[in-house]
């Protein structure tokens, strides 16, 4: 006979990691299209896919119909291409250091915020040898990038006479909203507002946006009135709710779990400190775990004595001060895993009864979208559920000479 599954625990993983459902994310992007439609959908794959492999998670989107990829840098742009990517990808944030003609190069839009980033462009544009897709950005409240209202008519003035010279086209004005993950503050409509009037200001000026756009997730799913003609969504393309709380159930499933052997169980007696400063001692004799990842592997050491990990399908919590290569749980603690062995799974983040990174992200203070963002470290990352037919296919890209510099 043999034994059911459920008789022996799965032996855990060889080594700490990272394990990303790409069928997760296509899923999610589906789910994301038909809830935003008509407006299209851009994946924001930033800050390497929010920590789940940006060229991964890019690849999956686009197999799943995201109309656009976004992302901050336009390193991370040109890596995109590099990989081979070739459809709409846009850009936000710069320095007056970078260079934009390999981006106007390889068809990305780029964002500006004001006429010296413009005129970066046009620089660009001149060494590129092609026209650029251009996109706007105004400040509607959020007080970070994005031109200010009062220089707003200015800004569009300029990028209109390069319209007309032919140096770009400008495909897109774009805002960003500041509290949407609060669907009911002021400053919503107040910035949904603002938008609607900078876009007929740049209407008015001559300008025809291919999309306007200001919702990110929670924008999205949270203020449909707020979609205009595209949204752009990370977190929930993560399958990470972005407004905890608000946003209705869509089904949407987290691609990111993160699990380890246990380095060691032992047993201590009562009294005995646990970790660094002592922070957490033992009130009576228990079974202490070893998961071998820490805040070098990016698991917050705010997390110390507050979170918890899953073993054997029990939640045991986290004892004493995470330290940078490992932290402690607590095995004995009421209704933990009293049988577990050195080489069992702990799942720090995964499905339930695992914690998820909401939960991470509750014990730390902070939101889902750090706790993923900056997990990596020494975690092994590999992905699973890829469908190698939905890859587009590697192109060639325009290379740009390098630049003379004096
Ligand atoms: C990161 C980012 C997004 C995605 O936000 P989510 O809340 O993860 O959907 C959208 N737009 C801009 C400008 C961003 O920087």
């Amino acid at each position: 006979m043999t034994p059911s599954p459920s008789a022996a625990p799965e032996p855990g993983p060889p080594h700490p990691e990272i394990v990303v459902d790409l069928a997760a994310v296509r899923h999610n992007v589906g789910v994301l299209r038909a809830q935003v439609a008509p407006a299209a959908l851009m994946v924001v794959v930033k800050a390497d896919g929010y920590g789940h492999g940006m060229l991964e998670v890019a690849r999956a989107a686009r197999g799943a119909g995201a109309d656009w990829l976004g992302v901050a840098t336009l390193e991370e742009a040109a890596a995109l291409r590099a990989a081979g990517d070739r459809g709409r990808l846009l850009t936000w944030l710069t320095v007056p250091a970078d260079d934009h003609a390999g981006a106007v190069a390889a068809d990305v839009d780029v964002t500006v915020y004001d006429l010296d980033q413009l005129a970066a462009v046009s620089a660009a544009v001149s060494r590129a040898g092609r026209p650029a897709r251009l996109q706007l950005k105004v400040d509607t409240g959020l007080s970070r990038g994005g031109s200010t209202a009062a220089a707003w008519p200015a800004l569009v003035a300029a990028a209109r006479a390069g319209e007309r010279d032919g140096s770009w086209r400008v495909t897109g004005v774009w805002s960003h909203l500041a509290c949407s993950d609060e669907p009911d503050h002021p400053a919503n409509a107040a910035q949904e507002a603002a938008f609607r009037e900078a876009v007929a200001l740049a209407e008015a000026a001559g300008l025809r946006p291919e999309v306007r756009h200001l919702a990110n997730s929670a924008g999205a799913l949270l203020r449909p009135s707020a979609r205009f003609d595209l949204v752009r969504c990370g977190l929930a393309a993560y399958g990470l709710d972005p407004a905890p709380g608000h946003t209705p159930d869509l089904g949407l499933r987290p691609a990111m779990t993160v699990r380890s052997p246990l380095a060691l169980v032992k047993q201590v007696p009562a009294g005995a400190g646990v970790s660094y400063g002592h922070r957490w001692v033992a009130p009576a004799a228990t079974t202490l775990g070893l998961v071998p990842v820490g805040y070098g592997d990016g698991v917050p050491r705010h997390a110390s004595d507050r979170a918890e990990v899953a073993v054997a399908g029990h939640r045991v919590p986290v004892r004493g001060t995470v330290c940078m290569d490992q932290l402690v749980v607590d095995l004995g603690a009421p209704a933990g895993a009293p049988g577990a062995r050195a080489g069992d799974e702990a799942v720090l983040i995964g499905p339930a009864p695992a914690p998820s990174a909401q939960d991470w992200a509750e014990a730390c203070g902070t939101i889902s979208y750090e706790i993923v963002t900056r997990l990596g470290g020494r975690l092994h990352r590999r992905h699973t559920g890829a469908v190698p037919e939905a890859d587009p296919a590697p192109t060639v890209v325009p290379v740009l000479e390098p630049q003379e510099t004096a």
